[in-house]
């Protein structure tokens, strides 16, 4: 078959914009398909509903030091603020605001959760679940693990790979973007060739290349990058014609998407409980099945308040819609201020977000389920087609995975191994 372009990317999000401007500098013809009406994929800003930038998605730039988008980002003039980790404004303990010693023994709890995580992997046994490598009997013990794997990686301790989670562990700096880290994204996707509403049904692929089909008609290229998300691999929402070798299969059986859902409030007057801009709430867990929230208020300045659910509680919330996640959100503020204070300091309504229901992610980002800690390298190292198709997001990123960084790097690595094939 007669390719129509060099390569085609399936995905307009952080790897394919990165994959398809490395490729268009590297001379070869590109065709970014991408199923939804916006590019950015999981970094998505918009304005509309809080009358402020909101990030859906991605919001930090992690591991800044490293992150190839902070160069990028501080040289197209965007407003950067670093952001220290595990730093509380109000921080509950038995339901009242914990005391000093008790402050200063949820730090220690937290240093000593990763001190134990790493020391397990370090013994460099059989992998096992990260619930197994922890300390769990101190008062803050279940509170550390929920935010360290909840509410950070979107998946339950119980369920997620220890040296997936030692790899893969975000450390150094934060930056939030004034902007939106989606706007950032979407204006680094400006001037590609990007087809939207076009989802890619099914991809044919041999050793002369490869079709992109759907409803909207086919597209042949010399070689494809494939960036969806791994939700959507493992859902089947691409046929892959032959289908994909079994090693391959496991890999993205092995890399399911964890949640992590937002609900964002808007303040009803001048009033801001008594906090200024990016304060932090965090409460002690209480029992087994309390599973907190964590809060960033009034960031910016700006007059909303943004709310964090993670892993199980997140998917059960998003199976109940977005008016569940609102009354979830509004009971868990009046834990702090009191139901009635909740009603008066914030707007009817909320906007959640719905990450876990749209087909187009089906989750947030990827964990290594146990046992499955290598399945990121099988998944970025397949060479399929002669090197003619290629995996790239998130998920095959071994170290920064969970990440636009790493999304990025991902695309630009595949880009260079799609390129090197094409001759
Ligand atoms: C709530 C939340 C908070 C996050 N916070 C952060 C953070 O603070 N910092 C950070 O770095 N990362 C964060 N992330 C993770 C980050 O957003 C992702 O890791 C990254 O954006 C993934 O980029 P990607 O290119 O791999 O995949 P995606 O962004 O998912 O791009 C894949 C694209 O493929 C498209 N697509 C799907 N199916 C098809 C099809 N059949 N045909 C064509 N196109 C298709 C999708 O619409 C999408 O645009 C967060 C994510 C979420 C959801």
């Amino acid at each position: 078959m007669s390719p129509e372009v060099d390569v085609v990317v399936v995905g307009a999000g952080a790897a394919g914009i990165a994959a398809a401007r490395l490729l268009r500098a590297r001379g070869r013809t590109v065709r970014l398909l991408e199923a939804g009406g916006r590019i950015g994929g999981r970094a998505f800003t918009e304005t509309a509903s809080l009358g402020a930038p909101f990030d859906h998605g991605a919001s930090w730039i992690h591991v800044a030091e490293r992150n190839p988008l902070t160069p990028i980002a501080r040289e197209m003039g965007f407003t950067l603020r670093d952001e220290r980790r595990r730093v509380r404004d109000i921080l509950l303990f038995e339901g009242r605001p914990a005391s000093a010693a008790e402050r200063a023994a949820h730090d220690a709890a937290c240093e000593a959760w990763e001190a134990a995580v790493e020391a397990r992997d370090a013994a460099g046994d059989a992998d096992i679940p990260l619930a197994s490598a922890v300390p769990r009997d101190g008062p803050w013990d279940a509170t550390v693990s929920h935010w360290f794997s909840s509410i950070i990686s979107g998946v339950e301790a119980e369920d997620f790979s220890l040296r997936d989670y030692v790899a893969t562990g975000l450390d150094g700096a934060n930056l939030q973007v004034a902007e939106g880290f989606g706007t950032l994204v979407a204006r680094l996707g400006e001037g590609l060739p990007v087809t939207l509403r076009t989802p890619v049904a099914q991809l044919r692929w041999d050793g002369a290349g490869v079709r992109a089909e759907g409803a909207w008609g086919a597209l042949r290229a010399g070689a494809a990058i494939v960036t969806v998300s791994t939700g959507v691999l493992a859902a089947e929402g691409i046929r892959f014609d032959p289908a994909l070798p079994d090693d391959i299969q496991a890999a993205i059986a092995g890399l399911p998407q964890g949640l992590l859902s937002k609900v964002a409030l808007r303040a009803a007057g001048e009033a801001r409980l008594g906090l200024g801009a990016f304060a932090r709430l965090g409460r002690q867990a209480q029992g087994a099945g309390d599973h907190p929230m964590s809060w960033m208020l009034w960031p910016w300045g700006r007059d909303h308040a943004v709310g964090f659910i993670g892993g199980a509680t997140a998917w059960a919330l998003a199976r109940e819609g977005p008016a569940a996640a609102g009354a979830f959100a509004r009971a868990e503020l009046a834990r702090y201020f009191g139901a009635a204070e909740v009603a008066r300091a914030f707007a009817p309504g909320a906007v959640a977000t719905g990450w876990a229901e749209d087909p187009l992610f089906l989750g947030a980002y990827s964990h290594a389920r146990v046992g499955c800690y290598g399945a990121r390298a099988t998944l970025r190292d397949a060479v399929l087609a002669g090197g003619r198709l290629r995996f790239a997001g998130e998920a095959c990123h071994t170290r920064t995975a969970g990440t636009v960084g790493g999304a990025w790097e991902s695309g630009e690595r595949a880009a260079r191994e799609v390129d090197a094939a094409l001759g």
